[in-house]
């Protein structure tokens, strides 16, 4: 039996690692943790049986506690819940599908407590990656990466001498609105940018997804999770997402993961990892699939990727500032409080004005965030 326990069980990748246990009888539940859908974590208690389920409100959690009192689980809330839920003795996995950077204390948490992470989170790496990666060195924990790109990254390490790395070419969609220019993006409305054209995921990254923010994260967990510089990860954008990201090496040959877009695959494998196990689904065929392009991001008009390249290049606290800003602009966008450009905007702006110091510690990260957040609530 191999246990784990998951962060963020009710949204997109909680529930597509709970169908992966459900379709494996050799992966047990236990814990799991939601924001407030207290309805289907009830649901998930009763189907799953975890030993605990921790939801974000103390109001909520006995509400729960009430639905569920035939049932042995134990029920918490908060911060407290989610660390508890991080360190439980029981799991020797913990899957980070939180989103935000509310994942960042619960990881380092599972790590102290010797567990395996199955890392969707990147919020997390992006900014605390420089005390993430040496604290699960120092206690010996894998940090095993769930969005496709890093798993196909991964994949495409397999057998070779990380030394030997010449390029990482993270490939990206360009989401739906690739093509288009800035004055073509001003009316952009929330359910537009809630069209992805190839993956169904939650609604942060969906937007994430059309603003290119995505992958300007992305090439900061790449960063991370793979040690290579900057200047060695190139964003290409592949519209039919095919080739979930690629490896180049120093004699020039290209490794690559490829597949249709489905995320139970890289959950699957960095729950099983090392091993590959079967998985269900459309298999790529290739000869109606006809071709398959590429083409160079176009930064110019998705101007959240260019920030992210700097936000990189300056470090220290500055993905912490990028990261709190797109977080709060992309929330005020689902209320329909600002218009898409400014989700861009607002974090240059916040670039601009924020102090930021170098290898800063997880309290000056999470001040950062709420002073990031104090600016944005008294401009906007
Ligand atoms: P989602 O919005 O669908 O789900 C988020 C989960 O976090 C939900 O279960 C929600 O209840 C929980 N949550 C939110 N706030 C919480 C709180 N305060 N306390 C406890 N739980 C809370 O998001 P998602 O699309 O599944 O993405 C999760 C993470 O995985 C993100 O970091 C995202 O960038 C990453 N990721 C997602 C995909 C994808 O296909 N969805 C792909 C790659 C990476
Ligand atoms: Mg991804």
């Amino acid at each position: 039996m191999k246990k784990i326990a998951i962060l963020g069980s009710t949204g997109s990748i909680g529930t597509q690692t709970l169908d992966i246990v459900r379709e494996n009888q050799d992966l047990e539940v236990t814990g799991i943790s939601a924001g407030s859908n207290i309805a289907l974590l009830e649901s998930q208690i009763r189907e799953f049986r975890p030993k605990l389920a921790v939801v974000w409100s103390e109001e909520h959690a006995k509400d729960l506690a009430v639905r569920v009192k035939d049932c042995d689980v134990e029920i918490a809330s908060g911060m407290d819940g989610l660390l508890k839920l991080a360190a439980m003795p029981e799991s020797e996995i913990l899957v980070t599908a939180i989103v935000g950077m509310i994942g960042i204390r619960p990881t380092m948490e599972a790590i102290r407590a010797g567990k395996d992470i199955a890392l969707a989170n990147k919020e997390t790496l992006v900014t605390a990656g420089h005390i993430i990666m040496p604290m699960a060195e120092e206690y010996g924990v894998r940090i095993l990466p769930v969005d496709s790109e890093h798993s196909a990254i991964f994949q495409s390490l397999n057998g070779e001498d990380p030394s030997c790395i010449e390029k990482i070419l993270l490939t990206a969609s360009g989401g739906p609105f690739r093509g288009r220019k800035r004055e073509e993006l001003e009316q952009i409305q929330v359910e537009d940018a809630l069209k992805h054209p190839n993956w169904s995921m939650g609604q942060k990254i969906t937007i994430d997804s059309a603003t290119l923010v995505n992958k300007g994260l992305e090439v900061m967990e790449a960063k991370w999770l793979f040690g290579v510089d900057l200047d060695r990860i190139q964003v290409v954008v592949h519209p039919q997402s095919i080739i979930h990201s690629m490896v180049q090496y120093v004699d020039g040959a290209v490794m690559a993961e490829l597949g249709t877009p489905d995320m139970k695959l890289p959950i699957q494998y960095a729950l099983y990892y090392p091993e590959r196990r079967y998985l269900g689904g459309q298999r790529v065929d290739f000869a109606a699939l006809g071709q398959i392009t590429f083409e160079d991001p176009d930064i110019e008009t998705f101007t959240g990727l260019k920030l992210a390249y700097r936000a990189a290049r300056e470090g220290g606290l500055m993905p912490t500032v990028y990261n709190a800003a797109n977080e709060r602009a992309v929330s005020k966008f689902l209320a329909r409080k600002i218009r898409f450009l400014d989700i861009p905007d607002m974090i240059g702006d916040c670039m601009n004005h924020i102090k930021v110091i170098q290898s800063p510690t997880i309290d000056e990260i999470l001040e950062t965030e709420q002073a990031v957040y104090d600016r944005i609530e008294s401009r906007w």
